[in-house]
């Protein structure tokens, strides 16, 4: 448990951030919460030969309001996320999935940055983001472009960002009081979802159903056609072939995205 050794460089704004990508190419990686990283390095999953820490970028982090939007730097912990009343007026859906990743510890130190690039299906925020129809900006020594969170997710920890790119903020629709519903299913308190399903505004998005965060597209379609939660949470599966593990097989998690979708549009909040 014990990480293979690296070169450690601090970055004080994302243009250093960028620069110091640039310089390091492939042989780095940036460093945020470093709750999935370090981890990953104690494996040696991962042996980067220079970790870049963006944590002491102050203009990387806090939450703002551009016209319809909010908008959220990448080092914004989950804590803050959970705690700030812009984004439980605003995007109340995303306060509380923040409020269930991990323990406290984890929302301490952990990033909605971190938490997207890392890109695991069953993680929390990915699957907050698809169901807000959300958009995240990638910057790298060419400029920014903006991405939908639908079209970042590429494959099993897999994202759109290129190499030398940064994800720098993150931009969620204002939806004050409309109702939403978000269900979790795990075996521990602090564990990522077995499966999970986040509902808004007649959008349903899944975790651990695929190896990216998923609409329920024929769910969607029977909602918007008249049919009633429950009707639509039926076909919650459908088109669907998840991955097995040691807590769930293929037909359970299907049967669980099937109940957790309509306990997420029967319990709005
Ligand atoms: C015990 C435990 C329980 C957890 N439970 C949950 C849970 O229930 N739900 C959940 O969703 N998550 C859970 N997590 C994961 C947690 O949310 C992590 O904090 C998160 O996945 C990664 O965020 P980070 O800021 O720590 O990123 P880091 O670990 O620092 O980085 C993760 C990856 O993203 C890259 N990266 C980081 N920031 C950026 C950026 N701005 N631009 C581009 N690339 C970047 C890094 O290079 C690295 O590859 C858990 C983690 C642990 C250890």
């Amino acid at each position: 448990m014990i990480p293979a050794a690296f070169e450690y460089v601090a970055a004080d704004t994302t243009a250093h951030a960028v620069d110091l990508l640039a310089q390091h190419g492939d042989d780095a990686k940036l460093l945020a919460g470093g709750h999935s990283l370090l981890p990953m390095m104690k494996l040696r999953l991962a042996a980067p030969a220079v970790l870049i820490d963006i944590g002491r970028a102050r203009d990387l982090s806090g939450i703002t309001v551009d016209g319809g939007e909010l908008v959220i730097g990448a080092t914004t912990r989950h804590a803050d996320l959970a705690s700030s009343e812009l984004v439980k007026a605003d995007a109340p859906l995303l306060a509380h999935a923040a409020s269930l990743v991990g323990d406290p510890q984890i929302r301490h130190r952990g990033t909605i940055g971190g938490s997207l690039a890392h890109a695991d299906p069953a993680a929390d925020l990915p699957m907050a983001l698809v169901a807000l129809g959300g958009s995240v900006e990638l910057t790298g020594t060419a400029g920014s472009r903006r991405v939908a969170a639908e079209d970042f997710f590429t494959g099993f920890f897999e994202t759109a960002l290129a190499d030398g790119e940064l994800l720098t903020s993150v931009r969620v629709p204002r939806r004050p009081g409309v109702p939403w519903g978000y269900q979790k299913f795990v075996r521990r308190a602090n564990d990522w979802a077995i499966v999970g399903a986040a509902a808004i505004g007649g959008r349903i998005a899944l975790a651990n159903m695929a190896s990216v965060p998923m609409r329920a597209r024929a769910a969607e379609e029977a909602l918007a056609a008249g049919s009633s939660p429950a009707e639509a949470a039926e076909l919650a599966a459908d088109g669907t072939s998840p991955g097995e593990d040691i807590h769930a097989d293929r037909e359970f998690r299907q049967h669980l995205a099937r109940v957790l979708t309509r306990r997420a549009l029967e319990h709005l909040s």
